[in-house]
């Protein structure tokens, strides 16, 4: 596994439990996937003899983080299988390719120009709301700047960092943000979970809901839509798309994770089949198969500060009591505004009363 974060780990468990040993190649010691790891590798990934070592540790090669460097991948892929490849990583890390790619190949995304300065702005953004992004890497709201007034838009340039390229989108009025896991198997199987419905924080995932709360057309025209884009990508593994519903007519594509995602988490809880599993299968050349759906789930994922109220035990119990939530913390040491420090899944039958419980946790996590 490229790259140590909570992805790796869930990968990692999955594969220990299926009989596989994993190595994983982090330069931080302390990455949460390294708590599973039967071999550790912790150099930078420009170090040439961690390369020589791994690829002959290794029988097949999957990665977690979209900025794992395309060069590294590409050597790895001309020794040993690596799934997903750099094709689709080397889209994921570029927002213009990746854009580029989906409107190429027919796929519908939201307005968008490409400014390589940002005094450019003010002749590019008319109508506002619109937000400015890296073109390379962002996550989790980092590298993004909304503006939504005139004002803000001429006093952007000062505020916008990091190196031009940038992408500048028109703010999208959408109904509900929502995101399909697809599998495709290096047979060419290609297979969807269901939507979620995610909600967003500043850039970042709070909240997702699955079943998402969307009439059956819509549900799958949003699986059909994923499926088409990562089969136009062609690459095997596990792919996330996430996507807008501006209304049931209008699905556009955002963006394209080649991994596994936090909005599949809940696919450990409630699916016969979990994506981690499905990231084994697809890198072993294994069956991809269509998961069968258990019960309905709420993710809570839990931000900085927020496992440092949820590591006492009162708080802990508080969730716990209910029986319908399970805990994941992903053991990172330092604790950073908004860093994803674990997750919480609500299950049950019920979205509704598995919000409302998600909600009442997200209170008693933001009490200090
Ligand atoms: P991204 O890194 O592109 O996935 O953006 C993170 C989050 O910011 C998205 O999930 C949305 O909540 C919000 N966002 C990004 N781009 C847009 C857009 N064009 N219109 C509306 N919201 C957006």
């Amino acid at each position: 596994m490229l790259g140590g974060g909570q992805l790796g780990g869930f990968f990692a468990e999955a594969a220990l439990r299926m009989g596989y040993k994993v190595a994983v190649w982090d330069p931080s010691e302390t990455a949460p996937a390294k708590r599973f790891a039967t071999h550790k590798f912790n150099t930078p990934f420009n170090d040439a003899n961690t390369l020589n070592e791994f690829v002959s540790t290794v029988d097949a090669v999957s990665l977690e983080w979209e900025n794992i460097p395309v060069e590294l991948v590409e050597s790895i892929q001309s020794h040993k299988p690596t799934r997903p490849s750099s094709k689709s990583l080397g889209l994921a890390q570029n927002r213009i390719k990746e854009k580029q790619f989906l409107r190429d190949n027919g796929f519908p995304v939201s307005e968008y120009q490409v400014i390589s300065r940002p005094s450019d702005l003010v002749k590019v953004v008319q109508e506002l709301p619109w937000i400015v992004k890296t073109a390379t890497m962002g996550y989790d709201g980092h590298g993004q700047w909304r503006i939504n007034t005139e004002q803000e838009r001429d006093h952007m340039s000062s505020q916008i960092t990091g190196e031009g390229p940038w992408v500048a989108e028109r703010v999208v009025p959408f109904e509900m943000e929502l995101s399909v896991v697809v599998v495709q198997g290096a047979d060419g199987t290609c297979i969807t979970y269901p939507a979620t419905e995610n909600k967003h924080e500043n850039g970042i995932l709070r909240m997702s809901m699955c079943p998402a709360r969307i009439d059956p057309s819509t549900e799958l025209a949003a699986q059909n839509l994923a499926k088409e884009v990562i089969k136009s990508i062609g690459d095997p593994g596990v792919f996330c798309v996430e996507l807008f519903l501006v209304n049931p007519d209008q699905i556009l594509v955002n963006e394209i994770a080649p991994r596994p995602h936090n909005s599949g988490h809940h696919t450990i809880d409630s699916f016969s089949i979990s994506q981690y599993e499905h990231q084994v299968r697809a890198l072993c050349g294994l069956s991809i198969s269509q998961p069968i759906r258990i019960g309905s789930t709420v993710l809570l994922n839990v931000l900085g500060d927020e496992a440092t109220t949820l590591s006492r035990v009162e708080t802990t119990d508080l969730i716990l009591k209910t029986g319908r939530a399970r805990i994941y913390m992903y053991g990172k040491e330092s604790v950073r505004p908004g860093r994803k420090m674990g997750h919480i899944i609500f299950s049950g039958d019920d979205i509704e009363v598995l919000e409302k419980e998600a909600s009442e946790a997200l209170v008693v996590l933001s009490v200090r």
